[in-house]
């Protein structure tokens, strides 16, 4: 489209618990960010609306000030507003401690926490004046915007706005889910091949009329090793060999790893069912075996499999110590090291509704090794 707008700018409100690089877990934190960027380049309004937690990592951020604050849930909520990636964030923060847990996801009162988020955002926008043409939630976390807005909000002036609902993974909160599909004006999820993988579950079939599946991409220009602060050499595909060695060479020195023109297999994941775990340790030790060497970022939300991958990472750190690292944590700068400086990145998930990883590997001059699972 080349920035050209063939309609009226239209004002669109993202309410999301993830943004990426400042609240990110997966990948809906970097469709979030991506997909507004996209859209905003198209000359629409976008605003995002996130919970400020206190794990944000603000400095990713211009132009951090308060905005207001106004009372909603028997409690304060103040409202900051930020720049991420060129994008307008307000950040709601609760005077009742809801987003002081230190995670973004991971305790007992998620639900509560986000419902309590939804609910204050609409609030916000309510209180603020503001009429967006859409209003875009995701997954569970988001989804009771859907129905706080068709049963409340839109009675109380926020009328213009149509629902749209991004279904990120189907896996988690299936019941919420289902209610948002029920009540959104479009439904979408991240790959035509998933929204066919899905669309005979009972909380889609219903819904198939408004339900549309759109491949996501990644942003070219945050994914860039042309342009990538994190990676100690700029490349394109004009030099990619040299950037790439360069890279492994800064991964090997930070990680300990010994300095060798070994193959080096990455992986970045979430440690989840999903992402196919005993092939992760398979592969790990037929790596080692081969004489490569394997670099694996990653951190479990189960704390039962993060156990058992500090184990793990005993075990490999004294067995292979200069051929296997095991970072069991949430490190973007990292990630993108590891992307520019491996040869492979492993992405061997059971199923995967899109699957960024794969995409970003591919950018970076890395070979994905994949299952066949569907998705992007
Ligand atoms: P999912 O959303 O299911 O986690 P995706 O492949 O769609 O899977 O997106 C994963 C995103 O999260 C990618 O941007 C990947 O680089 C990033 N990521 C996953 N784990 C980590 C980690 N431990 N540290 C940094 N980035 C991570």
């Amino acid at each position: 489209f080349g920035g050209v707008v063939k309609e009226p700018p239209m004002h669109i409100v993202h309410i999301s618990v993830e943004m990426a690089p400042i609240a990110k877990v997966g990948g809906l934190g970097d469709v979030v960010t991506s997909l507004s960027r996209a859209v905003q380049d198209m000359n629409h309004h976008v605003d995002i609306i996130l919970p400020k937690y206190d794990c944000l990592k603000l400095n990713n951020m211009e132009d951090f000030q308060f905005h207001k604050s106004y009372s909603w849930g028997g409690t304060e909520i103040k409202v900051w507003l930020g720049k991420v990636e060129g994008l307008h964030v307000y950040f709601l923060e609760p005077q009742n401690g809801f987003f002081s847990a230190g995670c973004i996801y991971g305790r007992r009162n998620d639900g509560e926490r986000f419902g309590f988020f939804c609910h204050a955002s609409l609030e916000f926008l309510l209180q603020s004046g503001f009429h967006p043409d859409i209003i875009h939630c995701h997954d569970w976390s988001s989804a009771p915007v859907a129905w706080l807005y068709k049963e409340h909000y839109r009675h109380y002036g926020l009328n213009k706005a149509r629902v749209v609902f991004t279904i990120h993974n189907l896996e988690f909160g299936a019941s919420l889910i289902g209610k948002a599909m029920q009540y959104s004006d479009k439904a979408t999820t991240v790959s035509p091949t998933y929204s066919q993988e899905v669309s005979g579950n009972p909380v889609i079939a219903s819904h198939l009329y408004k339900f549309h599946g759109i491949l996501n991409g990644i942003d070219q220009d945050i994914w860039d090793p042309y342009n990538d602060k994190f990676i100690p050499l700029s490349y394109t595909s004009e030099n990619v060999v040299e950037g790439k060695r360069a890279a492994k060479e800064a991964l090997q020195q930070r990680l300990g790893l010994k300095k060798a023109d070994l193959p080096l297999v990455g992986i970045i994941t979430r440690l989840t069912h999903q992402k196919g775990i005993h092939l992760i340790k398979h592969s790990i030790w037929h790596t080692l075996e081969r004489s490569g060497q394997v670099v694996l970022l990653g951190s479990a939300p189960d704390p039962r499999i993060q156990n058992d991958f500090v184990n793990l990472a005993n075990q490999l750190h004294s067995s292979h110590n200069d051929r296997a690292r095991l970072c069991l944590t949430y490190d973007e700068p990292l990630s993108h090291l590891i992307y520019a400086g491996a040869d492979f990145i492993l992405v061997p998930s059971i199923f995967e509704p899109c699957g960024l990883t794969q995409l970003i590997a591919m950018r970076y001059g890395s070979i994905a090794v994949v299952r066949k699972t569907g998705g992007g």
